[in-house]
């Protein structure tokens, strides 16, 4: 008997975007060089407008690049002053209509993100550990997983506004503009986007010009789920896109995460416009550690607290401070778990600390590191082989540290921490609240009367006790002095997106 023929379909060919054009929606597209079956990466993206990719009106473009490889991932377009414009007159627009339609609808929009984003968690995870290099247990195990769960928690919301605010009458603030930066691209966007739909407000968003792609993946997936044209508008660019969103006459609402130093421009720019704003900036956390504490989880909080996300983070533990009778069994832990964090490949499942974000903020650590030593700090550093193409930092720990030197002034939003010690609560407290941040802070102790003695005198937005670095969308997170103003997430994050009155 003849062998069965095998007949196999006919083989698809993806047409190669000719030059110059966008990956619009729904057509199949030739996927950028650095692309996986897992993560669909176009070589070049248009901005997000009223539901669809368009050019931006320079034709400009620039490149994002893969911090572990160095690598060109794809192009993205920069957005000008004209396409600002443009998406405000979309988000405006679709306002009205937006913040008229029934509550429970706009509930059923933000579940369906929220699906949608767990159905494609994996894609998401690939690309943020592409794009910006930090390790795929995290973007899989947290960044993900987080940003839907923000969607799933303000879904819940959107009916139940008038439980949130007894008594007032509610109204949407209007148009939000959104800038956000690098270290949590996707999560950050949730962040942002879930409580203003969720209140019946329209969005323009600018992420980071160095990880754009999870936001872009995001606008794909906002037209999958059928969100009506201009709710939400995401636009790329560098500092200046930033600059012209806040400086726009169109917006109501500005909601900024990024640098203190940014966040002060964008205060003096809305100063007297009228324009509401909450600012999430840097942090300089005080992590304090009791000789009463439980030693071993302490020493695991504190390596999640500094090296989670390569300390890349606002609310990292950056400053320990612990007490005498338990500085030395704790640094000598410390220091024989550094040695055992794995380092390189991000998408690897069994990497702790992946690669630094850019070249720029290698510099930038590097910088600090090298004061630290020259200011006197004793410096132990982990024995890693480092990758030999891509941005990398060994974790490092400073001893001998005083609160003079700039390792513990400065943000250093790297893999670095630097230890002090403290004899009484009283000294721990004012070393503690010796910083012009107030973001975060962590106190380890077995005394429940010392946690709250302790957190109560910290003036710092997000205090964990005998944990660190835990998050969830209805906890407010936000800050006290340079590190911002105003909250996001729980009920003081949707305050932001409302106007009440009687
Ligand atoms: P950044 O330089 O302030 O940038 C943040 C965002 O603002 C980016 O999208 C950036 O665009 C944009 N931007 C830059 N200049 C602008 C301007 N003049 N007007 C308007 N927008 C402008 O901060 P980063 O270096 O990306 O992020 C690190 C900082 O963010 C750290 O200080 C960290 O502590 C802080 N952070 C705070 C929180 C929090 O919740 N408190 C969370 C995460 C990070 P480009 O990137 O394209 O230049
Ligand atoms: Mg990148």
């Amino acid at each position: 008997m003849a062998a069965k023929k095998k007949t196999r379909p006919p083989e698809k060919t993806v047409p190669a975007a000719p030059p110059g054009n966008d990956f619009r929606l729904g057509e199949p597209y030739a996927p950028a060089p650095e692309a996986t079956d897992h993560a669909r990466i176009a070589p070049a993206y248009g901005l997000f407008i009223n539901g669809a990719f368009v050019s931006a009106a320079s034709g400009k473009r620039f490149p994002t690049v893969n911090p572990a490889t160095e690598a060109t991932l794809s192009e993205v377009s920069e957005a000008g002053p004209g396409d600002v414009d443009k998406a405000i007159a979309a988000a405006r627009k679709a306002f009205g209509p937006w913040n008229r339609l029934k509550a429970s609808e706009r509930g059923k929009y933000l579940f369906r993100i929220a699906r949608l984003l767990q159905e494609r968690a994996r894609e998401f995870a690939v690309i943020e550990s592409m794009d910006g290099g930090k390790p795929i247990r995290e973007s899989r195990d947290f960044d993900v997983p987080q940003a839907a769960a923000h969607f799933f928690y303000h879904g819940g919301w959107a009916d139940k506004l008038a439980y949130a605010f007894p008594g007032r009458k509610i109204a949407p603030v209007g148009v939000a503009g959104q800038i956000i930066p690098w270290n949590f691209p996707l999560l950050m966007a949730a962040w942002k986007i879930a409580p203003a739909l969720a209140c019946g407000n329209t969005v323009v968003l600018k992420p980071a010009e160095s990880t754009p792609l999870t936001a872009l993946k995001l606008a794909e997936l906002l037209a999958d789920a059928g969100l009506p044209p201009g709710v939400v508008n995401i636009i790329t660019g560098a500092g200046d896109t930033g600059a012209a969103l806040v400086n726009h006459p169109g917006i109501d609402k500005i909601a900024f995460t990024g640098s203190t130093e940014v966040g002060k421009q964008i205060q003096r720019a809305v100063a007297a416009t009228g324009k509401r704003h909450t600012l999430e900036l840097g942090g300089k956390a005080a992590h304090i550690i009791f000789d009463d504490a439980p030693v071993d989880q302490a020493v695991e909080g504190i390596i999640n607290g500094i090296f989670f996300n390569q300390g890349h983070v606002c609310c990292a533990g950056s400053r320990l401070l612990v007490q005498e009778g338990v500085a030395e069994t704790i640094v000598a832990k410390l220091r024989r778990r550094m040695e055992n964090l794995v380092l390189g490949d991000p998408l690897d499942k069994n990497t702790d600390i992946g690669a630094i974000h850019s070249r720029a903020q290698l510099e930038r650590i590097e910088a600090l590191v090298r004061a630290g030593v020259e200011e006197g700090a004793c410096i132990h550093q982990s024995g890693q082989t480092l990758p030999a193409k891509g941005y990398w930092f060994r974790p490092t720990i400073f001893t001998e540290t005083a609160q003079s030197h700039r390792i513990n002034r400065e943000e250093i939003f790297g893999p670095v921490l630097s230890v002090m010690t403290f004899r009484t609560p009283d000294e721990a407290i004012e070393k503690a609240n010796n910083t012009p941040y107030g973001l975060s802070g962590g106190v380890w102790t077995d005394k429940g009367a010392k946690i709250f003695g302790v957190t109560g005198a910290l003036r710092a937005g997000v205090l964990w006790a005998n944990t660190f670095n835990k998050f969830d969308p209805a906890s407010p997170f936000g800050g006290y002095k340079e590190s911002g103003l105003g909250r996001e997430g729980g009920l003081h994050g949707l305050a932001a997106y409302v106007n009440l009155s009687r």
